[in-house]
């Protein structure tokens, strides 16, 4: 079973569907369980739309925003 850690380490191959598919099962019973990790990833798949929204300069401070997301999940624990 995948933790909440290691979902989070995953979260940006997943993101970018770098995941093989036993890999991706995994996740998707994680967060099937998780509440906290369907936020967490709802939350990064918001920030990738704004991000791809945005030109260049911005991505400093959402990779910021990222990493204060995945933060918040391992502090939680
Ligand atoms: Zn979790």
């Amino acid at each position: 079973m995948l933790s909440c850690k290691e979902l989070v380490a995953n979260s940006s191959d997943l993101l970018d569907s770098q995941l093989s598919l036993r890999q991706r099962l995994a996740v998707q019973m994680h967060l099937a369980m998780c509440y906290r990790c369907r936020r967490f990833i709802k939350q990064m798949r918001l920030s990738q739309r704004v991000l791809r929204a945005l030109p260049d300069a911005a991505i400093p401070e959402l990779e910021e925003l990222a990493a204060r997301l995945a933060e918040e999940v391992r502090t939680r624990r």
